[in-house]
């Protein structure tokens, strides 16, 4: 029987996770016949009961395991740790607060089950019930980050989906410590199958994220996929130093050529842009470098492989 392993990151969940437990057991009810499952509560620092009932279901349940943090690290970090204790020849990223339907394991469990896909992700197709000014900046920046970066990030894709075993291991290989997660997924490649589904509202407890914490989010998954932004000084660099040199060059014939002497005005100013753009161009440069060197201190896998057909016949 293949086993698979429930990753439910946990902050402050105390009124939802009675909901959430039973819900997944009747799931569990409709998929026992094909497959055993493992709870991985991952308790992130919460300062509620949500360890007292982890601890309290992990003494009646023996599929229930938990890690529980020394304090508040963060949902990616919860993941990552979910990733690592985990098991299942299968694994699934949850939600505790039933906002990712569990019925739709079903789904992504017979959509994963014969070897095509590597993964099955959630999608969420509306956004009803966000405010729509948290709707305008999130459609900004899935389309920012698709341009500047390698890794695809789908808009309304959620961490909601089930990975083979092979795509856990290549995740954990990852092993940066901003982590965002989102933007993990994409890099690592593999086969996605997308199904989609509707928004749902929280049934108990609140978000964790405010309009804040969810630009800093942003700005963390443009900065961890993209050194695009370093590149902006070396173009201001470029653009004063050419303005400032055409400016020079049309005050030389002017005065040469046609004999009327130049304003000083403009020759001071055509001066300082020409510093200034030397200087961006030069921070430009020094940036490229620092770029690299950023990338590189996240020690990626170098390639990530799917299969290999390796033979030691001479
Ligand atoms: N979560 C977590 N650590 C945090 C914040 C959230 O483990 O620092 C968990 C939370 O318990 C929930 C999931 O991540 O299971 C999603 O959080 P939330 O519902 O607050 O986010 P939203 O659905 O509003 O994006
Ligand atoms: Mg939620």
């Amino acid at each position: 029987m293949k086993l698979l392993t429930i990753i439910i990151p946990c902050y402050n969940e105390e009124k939802v996770l009675p909901f959430f437990y039973r819900k997944m057991n009747e799931i569990y009810e409709k998929m026992k016949h094909k497959v055993d499952f493992e709870y991985m509560f991952i308790d992130d620092g919460s300062k509620d009961g949500t360890l007292d009932y982890i601890k309290e279901v992990s003494m009646k349940d023996y599929r229930v395991k938990y890690v529980s943090f020394s304090r508040n690290f963060g949902k990616e970090a919860a993941i990552y740790a979910g990733l690592e204790h985990s098991k299942g020849d299968y694994v699934t990223l949850i939600d505790a607060d039933l906002q990712h339907p569990p019925e739709m394991i079903i789904q992504m469990y017979d959509g994963i089950i014969d070897g095509e896909y590597d993964c099955v992700a959630a999608r969420r197709v509306t956004r009803a019930g966000e405010p729509p000014i948290r709707s305008l900046f999130a459609r900004a920046f899935y389309r920012i980050i698709n341009k500047i970066s390698k890794a695809e990030v789908v808009d309304g894709a959620s961490d909601f989906r089930l990975m083979t075993r092979q795509m856990v291991e290549v995740i954990l290989e990852m092993k940066e410590n901003n982590r965002f997660t989102k933007g993990i997924f994409g890099w690592v490649g593999f086969n996605t199958k997308w199904i989609e589904y509707e928004n749902r509202e929280r049934i108990a407890g609140e978000s964790k994220w405010s309009f804040w914490s969810l630009f800093k989010y942003a700005i963390e998954g443009i900065v961890g996929f993209s050194t695009f932004p370093l590149i902006i000084s070396s173009v201001l660099g470029v653009l004063f130093t050419v303005v400032s040199l055409t400016a020079l060059a049309g005050m030389f014939f002017e005065s040469f050529i046609l004999g009327h002497s130049p304003s000083k005005t403009i020759l001071i100013i055509s001066i300082i842009l020409f510093i200034g753009g030397l200087q961006f161009l030069c921070i430009g440069i020094l940036s490229e470098y620092t770029g690299k060197t950023y990338l590189e201190s996240k020690h990626r896998p170098i390639y990530i492989e799917k299969e290999e057909y390796v033979t030691n016949d001479k």
